[in-house]
Formats: C-alpha cells, structure tokens, sequence
C-alpha cells in the first residue's frame, strides 16, 4: 500500500511565518554578554504592591475559574476608569476580561470576521495580526505609514487600500514597531472613513500609558465611533505585567455578547489570579506607572540622540511606547541580513524591519527595555558595527 500521510496540518497555518522577533531572540539565547533590544517587554519586574496583593488573594481562593466575562470587581473598577477618561459610559457588561490583549485579538477578529473577510492593517504593524486574522479565515489588506510622516498613516492611504471587501480596520496608537500616536485630527479623518465605508474598527490602545507627545487620544470618543469600535487593552506593558496574562476589551454590547461565547470556548476565563493582580494594578499609586514611563522616556531619547548622530541612520522621536523604528536605508535595505550580524559581530539583537511588513524593510525596531547604561553600551556595539559595515 503507499504510504499514507498521516499527519495533516493546515494550509493557513503552515502558510504563517514563524515569530521573527522570537527567532532572533532563540538566536541569541546560547550567546554570553548580548544585549537583547529585541522582544517588547518592560525590563521592570511588576510592581510589588501588585505582586503581594494577588499572592494574598490567591491564598484567600482567588484560584477558582472567575465568570467567562472577568472578575465581578475587575469589571466594575475598569467601567468606571473608562467612562471617566472616553466620557462614554460603558457599563461592566460592554467590557471582557482577556488572556492579555492578544487574547482579545484574536476574539474580537474571530466574532467579526466572515470567511474571506479583508482586514485593513497599516504598515508598519504588530506582526502578530498576520496570525490572529489567519485564525479567523480573514484576508489581511495593507496600507502604509511612511518613515517621512513620522509614520503617522495618512486618510487617504487608508481610503486608497479599502476593498469591497474590507470589514475591519485594524488601528494601533501608540504603535508597535514605531511608537507612532495618531493625533486627533487624523483621527478625525479616519472616523469619517470608517463611517463612510462601514467599517469596524478595532483599536489596539496597549502601549496608552507610555505617552510622550502629542496626548493619547482614542477613536472611540469620535461621533459615531463608539457604535463601530473595539477598544482592545492591556495591563502587559503599562504596569509591567506580561506575565499575568491580562487585557480587556470593550465595545458594541451586541459584539460583546457574541465574543463572550469565543473566549469562553477558547479560554474559559483569564487567570483568575492575574485578574486579581489587575485590581490591585487599578488600585497602585499613579506615580509607580508615571515612573515607569518616564525611566521608558529617557532612555527613549538616548537611543535616539545617539543612533541620529550615526551615519545613515535616521529615527523619529516616538510619541509613546518604547520602541524607535530606525531607518537604514542608505547604508542596506537588507535588514536581516543587518540585523544578524549585528547579533553575530557585536551581541545587540534589534529586530529587522521586515518582520513588521514588506514596506518596512530597510529599517530595524529598537526596544528599549533595558538600563540607561546598557543602551548606552549597545550604542557603541552598534556605532562599531556600522563602521565596519560600512567599510565592506
Ligand atoms: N498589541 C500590540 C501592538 C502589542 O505590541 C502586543 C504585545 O507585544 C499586544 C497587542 C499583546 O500584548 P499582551 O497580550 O501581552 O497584552
């Protein structure tokens, strides 16, 4: 008899790539005195206060399945915070608990989407919604930001890449690879567009605590946006939690109600003690996470005064977050190549442009999740590198 195989796997997850920021990462796990910019996680252990007020109430039976939508008092604490910052009063019942924000990522593209759906993306983006919307049968659809916009997207980018097809439009402020925060009246525009063409719009706020300049604003407060969006949270990068695995997720009550069926087929529930942790992350002093984002702001401009005084490469001040999106395009467009030299030769990782889409190649993402004094010493490891290169 032939030989049958036995083992199939499908297309549309053989299809996906493999993590790149995750390879470059398994690269440098072997190698002694790397410095790793590489995988975006707050270097700062979670606060202590939070730590030892989830420990107690997972002692006191905090260690049960909670409700699928979240913890009762979670809910309640993060209705009040919303409808206190956006003026839109959400109740507890328009919001999900998640297993971090990837968790209500992949909800929210599996409640919306229909088979064949197009997805709107700006590139750069988050590598990761290539494989939630591949979860969901949906078809990603790009437009672009661009280096010389400070990578802030332009409406008519963004209308020039709409489809028949188009759903759902994926907005990230501020951005995960460039740190780019859209001001209000590019928000504006882009609320007008989603009105026009019936848009859904999920807007993935994680990094909304880590703002620089201008100030955060969201497109849910836009008239008639509150209808059509998501709003998709998390306490992983703002309160220095990627461990506790939790984000929300708020939005429509009608989308609500059917997304609670997905997380809780898929998920049952976030960990019940990382939500206890949420509370109490609700409960911490304000300056703890202002401290936070200031140590973020500082290194932020380090990395930048340095790596603009290198030749050939150029890089924006990012409104938020705590990446810098580099441009290497007059020294190389092949940043993979780049970037594993840079690992190989000098121990930096960076992670190559590419792996935020094909537009932003010749550019590499920066983290800067590590002391003042590392950074400082990968400035030199990178200024080294880039002379030789250079030279070649
Ligand atoms: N969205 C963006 C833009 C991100 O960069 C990340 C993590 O890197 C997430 C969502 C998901 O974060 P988490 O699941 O840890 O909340």
């Amino acid at each position: 008899m032939a030989s049958m195989q036995i083992i199939q796997t499908s297309k549309s997850i053989q299809e996906l790539r493999f993590s790149v920021i995750r390879e470059m990462g398994g690269m440098a796990a072997h190698m002694d005195g790397v410095i790793t910019l590489g995988i975006g996680e707050p270097d700062f252990n979670t606060p202590p206060a939070i730590t030892e007020k989830a420990f107690q109430d997972a002692l006191n039976g905090h260690t049960h399945y909670t409700p699928s939508k979240g913890d009762p008092e979670l809910l309640e604490k993060l209705a009040a915070n919303i409808t206190r910052e956006t003026g839109i009063s959400t109740g507890s019942s328009s919001i999900i608990i998640t297993h971090g924000g990837m968790g209500a990522l992949t909800a929210s593209l599996r409640t919306l989407l229909e088979q064949g759906d197009h997805v709107l993306l700006v590139e750069p983006h988050f590598p990761d919604y290539i494989a939630h919307i591949a979860f969901a049968r949906g078809v990603a659809v790009k437009a672009r930001s661009r280096a010389e916009n400070r990578f802030i997207p332009l409406p008519q980018d963004i209308e020039s890449a709409i489809t028949t097809k188009t759903r759902v439009l994926i907005l990230n402020s501020p951005n995960n690879p460039t740190g780019a925060v859209i001001p209000g009246d590019v928000l504006d525009a882009i609320s007008e567009l989603a009105i026009r063409y019936n848009l859904f719009v999920i807007s993935d706020e994680v990094y909304d605590r880590i703002i620089f300049d201008p100030p955060f604003e969201s497109i849910v407060t836009r008239p008639g946006m509150a209808e059509r969006t998501l709003v998709i949270k998390s306490f992983s990068k703002s309160h220095a939690m990627t461990g506790w695995r939790v984000g929300y997720c708020y939005g429509p009550q009608a989308v609500i109600d059917q997304m609670l069926k997905v997380v809780n087929y898929s998920t049952a529930c976030a960990s019940s003690i990382g939500q206890r942790a949420a509370v109490a992350a609700l409960d911490i002093d304000p300056s703890v996470i202002s401290a936070m984002k200031d140590r973020f702001e500082a290194r932020v401009d380090l990395v930048c005064t340095r790596l603009n005084a290198m030749e050939g490469i150029k890089v924006a001040r990012p409104g938020g977050s705590f990446y810098l999106f580099a441009d290497i395009r007059p020294i190389t467009r092949k940043s993979r190549e780049f970037a594993i030299r840079l690992l190989q030769e000098e121990k930096v990782v960076v992670i190559p442009g590419y792996a935020f889409g094909d537009s932003a190649e010749g550019f590499f993402r920066i983290a800067c999740t590590r002391s003042k004094q590392q950074l400082a010493e990968a400035m030199d490891r990178i200024q080294a590198f880039l002379t030789r290169f250079r030279e070649e």
